[in-house]
């Protein structure tokens, strides 16, 4: 069963029943971020249930030593992990000596808010204690955007029934540790904890990485509202600081804690220059404080807004399902730094590494290029150009040779950092991505000169890699790609995979396309990277050898591209017949089984016509649809946007609603019953593009212009949604009876809509 537990509203997440059993999947929906750093939704007080703590700053990982039954050669050393980051919200709360604990006293009026138009998260509650003491709490906290090395907290608390004491002790903890380390250690080490008056910082570092962090915090009171001044007695232990605050109340009295904390690490100081750099952001914290924060957070919000806001009228699930999306992926990632990516579980959670896949290049890259300026693409596609080298020492560890790449399936610094051999080795389609990745921002923006300066060398390699990968079968008298595992993760070992055949044999031509192109254009560029790759023009012979003789498994009965070779083979039982009880079936089955299966966890070969819609006619989409649509169990939060942008192309409207609600409430909804772990942040992107790609039919057509084709699902008035262009803002609005479009720009910008040229001429409204 899927979880309804989240309020549906336009602009928030709400929760309105304090339940334990969802303390967990709340801490993953409700996290907050900016880009930089972020955290799990976790309670400032002590919380003896179950949770998930998670704190985390964006590029500080760590390289955990790997785990495996049976080494293979070729697996990496380790897995590198988003560092659970030493804890700066905690606040212990003693009410008459009893410490405040959800887990254990009676909870009421609890309200929960993640407030995403203006980026603050909030929670209030009446609690009774096990000693009877009733308090209300009411706590806001936010992660600045504006200042991206600070987060704030205001937490107040009444006292109900009764006059006492209430102890305040806010605290840091660097003795923090990964749910998922493989050895159950440390990854921090604190060098040194300054202690100062009513601010204080702890310093460390990652142990093996030599990451320095300083976190520290800066705390303010106030009684009824008057800031009041309190000496605090402080307890230094091996790793955590703790401010002891004593505060006598009467009944009816409110004490508020403003909290104010900050992560600077050394990517971006001298290590020498981190306490004193921690100290001075959480003063001018404090200096601003709570609510000039607030304002600089709502309009750094608005800004993000005005580019990225999807509006739907008169489907508030709908509504609040894409700004969910829109607002995470803002949280997880905003293209100022160069040196992050986006972590399919963001900041969110620890699974996966927090590294970077695939989902980046095929899903993320158009969601950035089409809300940001093309500068946010730009830079995730440098971070894969400088992670060449190290893609082309991974090939070569594997046995492939003359600079071919194989770009990692999960990486935080370019090595490969995955160990199950049959996505290490076998997941080799991400290597396709890499190239998919520079042709859509290309096509997009029209920025080839990125080909000759960077991009032609990652052609070039990963080329190299599907030229050497390939084989010539003689009894097929074609290319084969042996071995491999597609996108549908739940089967290995396949041979002729429909999708990476597909990529490989693409990526060979796309390469010599551009090749040609930058011979002709860009002499200067060809010349040096032909000296620097020792690419000769026989080398190229043999590669379109393999792309013009590459084997599909095709089945003329069914008329439709096969999953692999011997896919009929499987008993063809779709989905609907599955009871419900045996789903998700990763959860339910053993590996045996899904493997024999003809589940399929994931668009495959159905990505690949996704990702190449315009080689196929509609009614070989719609076939191929019919095929595997049935066939395919979504376990991959990656499946449902691809599906639901296909039924849109190919006129499924009641479908496509289907799995746009299920790709964007994937997540608040827990359709596949992980949410605890964390979101899943890159499919986010997806959910994007299944209203601007899918219901909107945003194409980028020869000329690298825009083409649309609206249509909208019956349960909506209408939607609109804002796209970036050549750095102009293409505002489309959609209703059941007309589209239309306004430019907020300098220069008209001529686009198709249903096959007919029209120019929007900036400012004013075209109605079609
Ligand atoms: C999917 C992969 C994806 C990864 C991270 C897996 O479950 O099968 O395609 O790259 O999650 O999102």
């Amino acid at each position: 069963m899927n979880k309804n537990y989240i309020v549906p509203n336009e602009w928030s997440i709400i929760e309105e029943v304090f339940d334990t059993e969802n303390v967990k999947a709340s801490e993953s929906l409700f996290s907050i971020g900016n880009g930089a750093m972020g955290q799990r939704a976790n309670f400032e007080e002590d919380y003896s249930g179950e949770t998930l703590q998670g704190s985390y700053i964006g590029g500080v990982y760590y390289p955990d030593k790997t785990r495996v039954g049976w080494w293979k050669n070729g697996y990496p050393e380790y897995f590198a992990k988003v560092l659970n980051a030493p804890n700066w919200i905690g606040i212990r709360i003693q009410i008459n000596e009893t410490n405040l604990d959800l887990n254990l006293c009676e909870v009421s009026n609890f309200r929960r808010e993640l407030n995403m138009k203006e980026g603050w998260l909030s929670r209030s509650f009446n609690a009774i204690l096990q000693t009877g003491e009733e308090i209300r709490v009411e706590t806001k906290r936010l992660i600045s955007i504006e200042l991206n090395e600070v987060g704030a907290i205001e937490y107040s608390i009444k006292a109900i029934n009764f006059s006492g004491e209430i102890i305040v002790e806010p605290y840091l903890d660097a003795g923090i540790v990964n749910e998922d380390s493989n050895y159950d250690e440390y990854f921090w080490e604190t060098l040194n904890i300054v202690e100062g008056e009513n601010k204080g910082t702890i310093y460390t570092k990652t142990l093996k990485t030599e990451f320095h962090v300083a976190t520290a915090m800066q705390i303010a009171l106030k009684l009824n509202n008057e800031k009041v001044s309190v000496l605090h007695e402080t307890n230094i232990e091996e790793k955590s600081l703790t401010y002891t605050y004593k505060l006598n109340v009467s009944e009816g009295d409110i004490a508020t804690i403003y909290k104010y904390g900050s992560y600077v690490s050394s990517l971006n100081y001298k290590n020498s220059e981190l306490i004193e750099a921690s100290l001075s952001n959480v003063q001018k914290a404090n200096e601003l404080g709570f609510e000039d924060l607030l304002k600089l957070q709502k309009q750094s919000w608005s800004e993000i807004w005005q580019t990225s806001d999807i509006i739907i009228e008169g489907d508030v699930k709908a509504q609040q399902g894409i700004r969910f999306n829109i607002f995470q992926l803002n949280q997880t990632y905003l293209g100022t730094d160069a040196r992050l990516n986006i972590g399919p579980k963001g900041f969110t959670g620890e699974k996966y590494g927090g590294s970077t896949y695939w989902d980046t290049e095929a899903y993320c890259i158009p969601f950035y290029m089409g809300t940001k300026n093309s500068g946010v693409a730009k830079n995730l596609l440098l971070y894969r150009y400088n992670q060449l080298d190290k893609a082309i020492e991974n090939a070569t560890k594997l046995g492939f040779k003359n600079g071919a790449a194989l770009y990692p399936m999960v990486t935080m610094n370019g090595e490969e950092c995955h160990n199950e051999w049959e996505i290490t080795f076998e997941e080799i389609h991400r290597n396709g991505a890499m190239l998919y990745g520079i042709y859509s921002y290309v096509n997009y923006t029209q920025d080839f000169e990125y080909v000759p300066k960077y991009g032609l060398e990652v052609m070039i390699a990963v080329a190299r890699f599907w030229h050497q990968r390939a084989n010539f079968s003689a009894n097929k008298n074609k290319y084969v790609i042996l071995g491999v595992t597609g996108p549908n993760e739940y089967e290995n070992n396949v041979n002729n995979n429909f999708y990476t055949n597909y990529l490989a044999k693409w990526c060979i031509e796309y390469t010599m396309e551009c090749l040609n192109k930058v011979k002709h254009d860009f002499p200067k560029d060809f010349k040096r990277v032909i000296e620097k790759t020792n690419l000769k023009g026989e080398e190229t012979f043999e590669w379109l050898k393999v792309s013009n003789n590459m084997y599909f498994p095709f089945s003329e009965k069914h008329n439709v591209y096969l999953q692999q070779d011997g896919f009929l083979d499987k008993e063809l039982i779709p989905v609907s017949e599955l009871p419900k009880s045996e789903r998700p079936i990763n959860q339910k089955w053993s590996w045996d089984r899904i493997l024999r299966s003809c589940y399929i966890k994931q668009a495959d070969v159905l990505q690949g016509m996704y990702l190449f819609e315009n080689k196929f006619s509609k009614e070989e989409l719609a076939r191929h649809f019919d095929f595997y649509e049935p066939l395919t169990v979504h376990e991959s939060s990656l499946s449902p946007c691809v599906h639901s942008i296909l039924a849109a192309s190919i006129d499924r409207m009641p479908k496509a609603y289907e799995q746009y609600v299920r790709t964007s409430r994937l997540d608040l909804d827990d359709y596949n019953h992980e949410v605890d772990e964390g979101c899943h942040i890159t499919s986010m992107a997806g959910t994007w593009m299944s209203i601007v790609q899918g219901f909107g039919g945003m194409r980028v057509c020869e000329k690298g212009n825009l083409s649309f084709n609206p249509q909208i699902p019956e349960q909506w008035k209408s939607y609109s949604f804002t796209i970036n262009f050549r750095n102009q803002t293409l505002k489309v609005n959609v209703n059941q009876s007309e589209t239309t479009f306004e430019l907020d720009g300098t220069t008209d910008l001529q686009i198709q809509v249903n096959n007919k040229i029209i120019t929007i001429v900036p400012n004013e409204f075209v109605t079609v």
